[in-house]
């Protein structure tokens, strides 16, 4: 077989399991929607957690798949080994098979052999096996393993070693599924070893000399494990198994580095084509180049999946690697963005396997040089400040760079820490990265202390605190339980434990009094996750009676400290006193108003990460009784198209009707069921679910701690009322349903139906036809302006005749209909133009009032004639004021009853004029 392209040996690989009954399953996310607790995908189980704890099934029990990895954070960190040696890779691609209770051991290294021997044709004294010794000697060796290498396979014997725990048992954590595995290494030759120099050193599996490259990892998950570390047999035994996609490449086209391979060789000779290097230029900067090319295929990825550059967690990773990638490029001479050009390679050769890629193309390109720009900006000072650390600590022989003073780095000019850790090992020294990380939180509680919040007033809280302790010590909270959830309820029978007025216990209130009542136990919901508090009342009634002895109006409930939570509230009637027994009652439609905003977000949640992508995240939350506002991530304006459907696919399920269930359920279970949890929460060990769908069959779950329908039907209507932006890569709908949409569409119908009236259509034409007279409006405005101007000319032809000579001066003066000023002004240039020398006086009323213009040619301007001074004594005429220049001026009065008095004087203001 001649060399294969990556694509092919890619294809091969999933096509050589599907033969063998293996359903051929996407890649998922880098961004694993389903576990928090894992900041990236980093291995291809990460999908199938759940199976292999217990708690969930497949339609199938064999599968293959590439997986997209990243391995720069947590328990899989490989960021300094990248560019430094040739087979770790920030992002990578994990290809493997697995089985679910299906074939085990005897199958999965058979076939791995014939894979690799007669499919790829790798040469059988170049692989090795390991298998699992414990050097404890408390598990037992994985002899069957070795069996079977020997009996299926035709590997040497010789090269089947035994290794311990370190690299032949996995354990997926503390807890749970684990068992041995058994590693293929392939052998690249003695000419590869980098520790030739070396007399003591043995080239060896599992060593360290670049000659022997850990290829693919067929674990066998075959025990439980429980708290006390005793393994217990599964009922039903795995198979999972990792191979190294670019490592494989790597060899079957038979160059030693993942950096020769088609993978990576695109994306390098683009870089060294806009750098204009040689071949050699690249060689002597090959760090650089890897760096580029591995962080340049993380970055395209990682926005593909949705990540954008940030300050926290998985943004944070991001914007670390775009700046890294950056710094070396500017290492090498970039001096404007070129990361993008990077992108787009990656683009264009993994588009074809990875459609995400090529969908987000334009999302991609841009957040790339967006972050670039605004990195470059401080990239300079932040380097050479970093300098002159350096160069300070080098002169003091220190070895260490102090946490705070890398930190400041960040904080000041975004040099990530990564980036100071690179410099400053280019130059021996090392970076107290604890105490950069202590220096970091210590910026983070200030940001937090400087939050302004009414319950911060350390007096008011100490007294909370004491009302809290007496109230436990005397056992009163948490006494009548509702039960579960107290939220499935709106109305509770319950006593006063305790009366607040202005912040101190009281034994009673009375009418008008502003209060804090303190109840055992509330189905009043406190304000959190984005849903506003309820309101509601709480009464004390006579046995028997309807009429309330005392009655509080309950306008919000909250929690001023944890364990305490206080009805705020006025008297309305009577005197309300600790120790009696009430109602608590929450205002129920308004209760509702809220589950169908509160149901309704997760529905919009979830048909947003439908219809616009996974890169979709919740990145905020309002849910009033009157609307609900959702904020999320996402590059663009939504397309009318793209809100329409979303609106539809709401309503879709609202018709639908889909039952909206809220179970607690421990932590891990629920994560591993695909419950979204927002990242970067904090959630205890029991948390609240709440799903919507078909039982079994969730489309919709988030942990939520919010009051929900019971069905969605009871949403009603579901309506948008505006999109826009919020900022960089977020957007924000607000919404409508229920009784608010039913009023909304309502009265929206009805403006339509009375212009439908007005307008005489039918209402689905008042579209057309408003446009049709909009229409019939600009041509008949056009041709009224037509008329008036022709108007205006047979006025003016006739005006002529009226010129009269005063003291050998034509002068006209004349009253005219004009429109407005400007016709006005326009009109004394006909005349000019028409008189060639002369004097113009034309007035007018516009709208009620006298206006005037007089108008002098400029050689009786010479002559000391001057409009402003005419017009003057025109206004003074009409009971106004006026002016402008010699040549042309104009005046308003307030009687236009003497206009024509003024024209008539205009003559012998002439003569007046001509005589001084
Ligand atoms: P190594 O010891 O080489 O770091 P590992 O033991 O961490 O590998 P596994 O967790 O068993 O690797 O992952 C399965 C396979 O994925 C490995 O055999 C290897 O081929 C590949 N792999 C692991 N880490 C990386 C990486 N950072 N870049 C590229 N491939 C990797
Ligand atoms: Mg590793």
């Amino acid at each position: 077989m001649g060399e294969l392209t990556s694509a092919e040996v890619r294809q091969s690989f999933l096509d050589f399991f599907a033969s063998r009954d293996h359903t051929v399953v996407p890649s998922a996310s880098l961004v694993p929607h389903d576990d928090p607790t894992l900041l990236f995908s980093n291995a291809g189980m990460n999908q199938f957690k759940d199976v292999f704890l217990g708690l969930g099934s497949r339609p199938y029990t064999r599968a293959v798949d590439t997986q997209k990895c990243m391995r720069v954070s947590g328990k899989h960190n490989d960021l300094e080994d990248v560019g430094r040696d040739s087979t770790h890779h920030t992002f990578f691609e994990m290809l493997g098979n697995w089985s679910f209770g299906d074939y085990y051991k005897k199958e999965a290294i058979a076939w791995s052999w014939e894979l690799l021997t007669e499919v790829y044709g790798l040469s059988e004294e170049r692989l090795w096996a390991t298998v699992f010794r414990d050097e404890l000697g408390a598990l037992e060796t994985d002899e069957e393993a070795a069996g079977y290498w020997r009996s299926e396979t035709g590997i040497d014997p010789a090269h089947i070693l035994y290794f311990g725990r370190k690299d032949n048992f996995w354990e997926m954590a503390d807890t749970g599924p684990c068992g041995p595995c058994s590693e293929i290494s392939y052998d690249r030759g003695p000419e590869t070893c980098e520790c030739a120099g070396d007399p003591d050193h043995v080239c060896q599996v599992n060593g360290d000399c670049g000659r022997f490259v850990e290829l693919w990892n067929l674990v066998f998950i075959q025990y439980d494990k429980d708290a006390d570390g005793n393994l217990h047999p599964l009922p039903a035994k795995h198979v999972d198994t990792g191979m190294g996609f670019e490592r494989l490449v790597s060899i079957l086209q038979g160059v030693n580095s993942n950096y020769r391979t088609d993978l990576f060789m695109p994306i390098i000779r683009r870089v060294q084509e806009m750098m204009g290097h040689t071949d050699e230029d690249v060689e002597e900067n090959i760090t650089a180049y890897r760096v580029i090319a591995d962080h340049g295929r993380a970055i395209a990825f990682l926005i593909g999946d949705g990540v954008l550059p940030g300050n926290e967690g998985r943004n944070y990773v991001l914007r670390m690697i775009l700046r890294r990638a950056a710094r070396f490029g500017r290492q090498l001479g970039f001096d404007r963005p070129f990361l993008a050009e990077v992108a787009q390679v990656v683009i264009e050769t993994m588009g074809p396997q990875f459609p995400e890629l090529e969908a987000r193309r334009q999302f991609i390109l841009s957040t790339v040089t967006q972050e670039e720009e605004r990195f470059l900006h401080t990239l300079d000072l932040g380097l050479s400040r970093l300098d002159e650390v350096l160069t300070e600590y080098e002169a003091e022989s220190r070895e260490v760079v102090p946490g705070d003073a890398a930190f400041r780095l960040y904080d000041t000019f975004g040099l990530p820490l990564e980036i100071t850790r690179d410099v400053a090992q280019e130059r021996g020294l090392n970076v107290d990265e604890d105490g950069y990380q202590a220096a970091l939180e210590e910026q983070r509680e200030r940001a937090r202390g400087a939050e302004p919040s009414q319950a911060r007033d350390e007096e008011t809280l100490r007294r909370y605190m004491e009302i809290l302790a007496r109230l436990q010590e005397r056992d009163l909270l948490g006494a009548d339980g509702v039960g579960h959830d107290p939220y499935s309820v709106t109305e509770l029978e319950t006593t006063v434990v305790a009366l607040l007025r202005d912040g101190e216990l009281v034994k009673s209130a009375t009418g008008g009094d502003q209060v804090e009542v303190v109840l055992p136990v509330t189905c009043f919901y406190v304000e959190s996750g984005g849903q506003v508090s309820d309101t509601g009342f709480i009464a004390a009634y006579p046995p028997g009676e309807d009429e309330p002895i005392w009655e509080i109006e309950v306008q919000e409930a909250r929690q001023p400290i944890p364990g305490l939570i206080v009805h705020v509230g006025v008297v309305k009637q009577g005197r309300a006193r600790t120790g009696d027994a009430v109602w608590a009652v929450v205002n129920y439609e308004r209760r509702m108003d809220i589950a169908r905003n509160h149901t309704a977000t997760h529905l919009l949640h979830s048909e947003l990460r439908y219809v616009l992508g996974e890169h979709v995240q919740q990145a905020g939350s309002l849910v009033t009784p009157g609307r609900l506002r959702f904020d999320f991530t996402h590059p663009a304006m939504l397309t009318e198209d793209e809100l329409a459907l979303v609106t539809r696919s709401v309503n879709d399920a609202v018709l639908a009707n889909y039952p909206v269930q809220v179970v607690q359920e421990r932590y891990r279970q629920a994560v591993s069921e695909g419950v979204i949890a927002l990242f970067g929460e904090k959630y205890g060990d029991d948390v609240r679910v709440v799903r919507v769908g078909l039982p079994g069959e969730p489309f919709s779950q988030e942990l939520c701690g919010g009051t929900h329908l019971d069905e969605t039907g009871e949403i009603g209507l579901f309506h948008i009322i505006s999109e826009e932006g919020v900022g960089a890569g977020l957007r924000r709908i607000e919404a409508v349903t229920g009784r608010v949409a039913v009023d909304l569409v309502e009265r929206q119908l009805s403006v339509l139906q009375r212009t439908a009236a007005y307008l005489n259509v039918a209402s689905d034409e008042v579209d057309r036809k408003a446009l049709s007279l909009l229409g019939e409006l600009q041509s008949a405005r056009k041709e009224i302006a037509g008329l008036q101007e022709k108007l205006a000319r047979r006025e003016f032809e006739a005006m002529l005749d009226h010129v009269q000579s005063v003291a050998g001066v034509s002068l006209l003066s004349a009253r005219v209909t004009a429109p407005s000023m400007d016709m006005l002004r326009e009109m004394t240039d006909w005349v000019r133009d028409r008189l060639g020398s002369g004097v113009v006086v034309l007035g007018t009323v516009l709208a009620g009032r006298p206006a005037l213009v007089a108008a002098v040619t400029p050689d009786l301007v010479e002559r000391g004639l001057d409009a402003g001074r005419l017009v003057r004594g025109l206004a003074d005429v009409v009971g106004g004021g006026g002016g402008g220049k010699p040549t042309l001026a104009q005046a308003g009065g307030r009687d236009p009853n003497r206009l024509d008095d003024a024209l008539r004087q205009a003559p012998r203001m002439l003569e007046d004029m001509m005589a001084s």
